[in-house]
């Protein structure tokens, strides 16, 4: 666990204690490049070194310079951990070895017997992680649709201990409104997690709506060229921050370095990443909308969205993950517009620079029986896009050679 600003004022060089002051009033985009971030103190390098190491020379018993043994603490991983910390306004971060790693982190807090209440339409992943790995030491999920806040509040028992919000859903864009459930967590006294993945900190803060954690899997948005397997954590909160590190150390799903150093690269270039992301996903979501051969279209930036009022206040803008459902298709001719495509690639994930697509039904959610997808809306025809930032008409050449 890294706090994000030093926690020993006499270790931290002038130049350091500078910095600090300057970025209390740096803005976010300033925050991607800058945030947490100082010179390497060896020889002044701008990027974090690679620290390959696992351990750390000591004078004497305990005589060490901060650092014992790179599953506790690592230079690049503190430099990334500070990062993850001041992009989303928190105090603390963490980094884990994945997404679904700091998850596991977050659900170690709890004890068997405690109940969870979750977004129904989650990750695949998240979904499988609940189920079949803490369902089985004896905490209970339940899945619930979050649209109504105060339908929410029914399934709150004397043994929910936390609330698990993925906003916006995956694959079918719906907002829920984290300022909303943050009350109604407080009213309960009960922790409000927020896997912040699809929207990422350029487009909305959770921490600053009343979110106790918020958690990303940074191989999407943040990282953000498709070239690693990273997750996070961040928090205000300094107890949980110390239970948490406590569990990333004791568990041992920590990040590698090299990762730790790439993830901190592609965050320098979030804010520019997103905005073109988020323009051309404008685009192509109007684009499906009018098609002819095209019967639904999912993204909250439309204003007939249930929830488009929610996504209108809370983010910046309206991400750049979409969905659609072509007229009359079934399964197999989804599957076949999806292998038509020649610039987006057919793979799971998303979030790099490079445009993905994706079948649900037979990628991401094949692991959520059919009965519970189809009743959130994971039909079999629905085609998800993960939007990068090419060329926006080459994208949309694409798709109107794929749908035909
Ligand atoms: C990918 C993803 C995860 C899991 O993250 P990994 O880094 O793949 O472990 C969790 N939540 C969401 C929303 C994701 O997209």
């Amino acid at each position: 666990m890294t706090k994000c600003i030093s926690n020993t004022a006499k270790s931290i060089p002038l130049i350091l204690i500078y910095q600090i002051v300057l970025e209390k009033k740096l803005r976010f985009n300033s925050l991607t490049i800058h945030g947490g971030q100082a010179p390497d103190p060896a020889y002044g390098a701008v990027m974090p070194p690679i620290y390959q190491t696992s351990t750390y020379a000591q004078t004497t018993p305990g005589g060490h310079k901060g650092f014992e043994y790179s599953r506790t603490h690592n230079p690049t991983r503190q430099a990334l951990e500070k990062s993850f910390a001041h992009i989303e306004n928190g105090a603390y971060g963490l980094a884990f070895a994945s997404g679904l790693a700091a998850m596991d982190a977050i659900i170690k807090l709890l004890k068997p017997g405690d109940e969870v209440i979750a977004t129904h339409d989650l990750y695949g992943g998240s979904y499988r992680l609940f189920t079949k790995i803490f369902e089985t030491y004896g905490i209970q999920f339940q899945f619930v649709p979050m649209d109504e806040v105060k339908a929410v509040a029914t399934y709150i028992t004397s043994k929910t201990r936390l609330i698990w919000v993925e906003t916006p859903t995956n694959p079918m864009m719906n907002v829920i409104d984290i300022a909303a459930m943050a009350a109604l967590a407080k009213a309960h006294k009960l922790l409000l997690a927020v896997d912040n993945t699809f929207a990422s900190p350029y487009l909305q803060q959770p921490l600053d709506m009343g979110a106790d954690i918020v958690m990303h899997s940074a191989t999407k948005y943040l990282a953000g060229h498709s070239d690693v397997v990273l997750g996070a954590l961040i928090t205000n909160n300094e107890e949980l921050a110390d239970r948490l590190a406590f569990i990333q150390n004791a568990s041992g799903a920590v990040p590698g370095p090299f990762d730790c150093f790439l993830t901190l690269r592609g965050i320098k270039t979030l804010h520019v990443r997103m905005e073109r992301h988020c323009q051309n996903a404008a685009l192509i979501a109007h684009y499906l909308a009018q098609h002819p051969k095209v019967e639904k279209v999912y993204w909250p930036g439309f204003e007939n969205h249930p929830n488009h009022n929610v996504a209108k206040s809370q983010m910046n803008d309206f991400g750049a993950m979409l969905s659609f459902v072509p007229v009359g298709a079934d399964y197999q001719a989804a599957i076949k517009i999806v292998e038509q495509l020649q610039l987006f690639t057919l793979a799971e994930s998303l979030g790099g620079v490079e445009s993905l697509a994706g079948h649900p039904a037979s990628m991401t959610h094949a692991s959520i029986p059919k009965e519970i997808r189809e009743k959130s809306g994971v039909v079999d025809a629905l085609i998800r896009l993960s939007v990068g930032i090419e060329d926006v008409k080459d994208l949309i050449d694409d798709l109107e050679h794929a749908i035909g």
